[in-house]
């Protein structure tokens, strides 16, 4: 380890840090659980995501990509959105149904992660 890791360890550490038993995925450093939880490498100068299994592994990278589908899934409530306006009454009830299925979706997804998100934290 560089001597102005170390440093910045024991200034981490000083100011309520604790020193963890993991170290940092990229650069080996010893990692610190900085007072709000996260783990954090002195070195990258960034915080780590601590992931425990290869099926954790997975999860994280499906929650990522879920992401994309919700973000998806919401341009096209408001495309739906704005072209009501110029429907006729039968046609609106059409786009209507469409959009009350996606924002099913949509809750679903967000549900996702907050579920993960909270389950980040606990694992911590
Ligand atoms: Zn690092």
């Amino acid at each position: 380890m560089e001597k102005d890791v170390v440093k910045k360890i024991a200034q981490l550490v000083r100011a309520g840090a604790t020193l963890t038993s993991y170290t940092c995925p990229v650069c080996g450093t010893v990692l610190v659980r900085l007072k709000t939880g996260e783990l954090y490498c002195a070195n990258c100068e960034r915080t780590v995501v601590l992931v425990k299994t290869e099926e954790e592994a997975q999860q994280a990278v499906e929650v990522v990509q879920l992401r994309e589908v919700r973000r998806i899934v919401f341009d096209k409530i408001l495309q739906l959105g704005r072209e009501i306006e110029k429907l006729s009454a039968p046609e609106m009830i059409e786009h209507l149904r469409s959009m009350s299925l996606l924002l099913d979706i949509y809750e679903r997804l967000s549900r996702i992660h907050t579920e993960a998100s909270k389950q980040q934290a606990k694992s911590f």
